[in-house]
């Protein structure tokens, strides 16, 4: 079989799996906006997919166009974003719909160098509010997309810590020319990479191409390669400051230095208020620190 059949029976697989098998999320909709679509992606990059349904319906339902959220004030959107993480996303997307208003007519606007040039909006948000919004199959490479190709494709089990060219040559090479067929294959090798080719425990006996996929071919061989360093969150700067920013979510007025005491060495816990200071998350006045209302 040749490399471009093989790949094409491989796209017939997971389009048919996907088809029965993909989750109705909200912002797969037929009537989902671009904006919906991008706030989805937004919330989506460091945070479970099930831990934003609730959220985004409530986003949405709140700022349901970009105008909408670019006449809120930044606390309003810190106190929304809650704990879904990562909250500088927040202020991405806030900046982003101010930008939308000033320069697209409060519309998300479909040209992929527009897109690109959004605040927060990087390759990886372009090409899947471009594929998914605006059926302009760009190629989509998260790291479901990158385990899924490196396995079936690659035969081995996981892909090097960043992405590299050869990576992004060999996405696009599996990108069916058919721009449905292509916009439809970068969500469903998406999707077959959350529910069933996960990075720990992959589901081969379930996946719709177990007789074709080369890793397991191989015999699943173990990962050889450099790995990406460990992301733990105990202890780390990333939860101090979520603590901090916790602090301030739930104050009605600014936090007093003291009141941040408790938090861990003042020094450290100084440093990092200043840093959300910096970001925009945080505001420092003489009576402390306070969300940007
Ligand atoms: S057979 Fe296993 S490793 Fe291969 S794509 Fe399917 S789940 Fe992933």
């Amino acid at each position: 079989m040749s490399e471009a059949a093989f790949r094409e029976a491989v796209h017939d697989a997971v389009l048919r799996w996907y088809a029965v098998a993909g989750r109705d999320l909200p912002w797969r909709h037929r009537d989902a906006t671009p904006w919906g679509v991008l706030v989805s992606e937004v919330m989506a990059q460091q945070t479970p997919i099930a831990r934003i349904i609730g959220p985004w319906q409530a986003w949405l339902a709140r700022w349901p166009t970009p105008a909408a959220l670019a006449s809120a004030s930044p606390a309003d959107v810190i106190l929304a974003w809650d704990r879904l993480g990562y909250p500088r996303r927040a202020l991405g997307l806030h900046r982003a719909a101010k930008a939308m208003v000033e320069g697209h007519d409060g519309q998300v606007p479909s040209d992929p160098a527009d897109l690109r040039a959004l605040p927060g909006v990087g390759e990886y948000t372009t090409a899947a509010v471009s594929s998914f919004a605006f059926g302009n199959p760009l190629v989509v490479i998260d790291t479901n997309v990158r385990r899924v190709l490196t396995r079936i494709a690659l035969g081995r089990e996981q892909a090097a810590p960043s992405l590299t060219a050869a990576e992004r040559a060999l996405a696009q090479e599996w990108l069916p020319a058919e721009p449905d067929r292509a916009n439809a294959w970068n969500v469903a090798a998406m999707e077959l990479g959350a529910l069933i080719c996960t990075a720990r425990a992959p589901r081969c006996e379930d996946c719709p191409v177990r007789d074709r996929c080369r890793w397991v071919a191989a015999g699943r061989p173990a990962y050889d390669g450099p790995v990406r360093k460990g992301q733990g969150y105990e202890g780390t700067d990333r939860q101090l400051r979520g603590r901090i920013l916790a602090l301030a979510r739930a104050a009605t007025a600014p936090l007093a230095p003291e009141v941040l005491e408790g938090l861990g060495e003042p020094e450290r816990v100084a440093r990092l208020a200043e840093q959300l200071c910096a970001e925009g998350l945080l505001v420092h006045s003489r009576a402390g620190y306070d969300l940007p209302r």
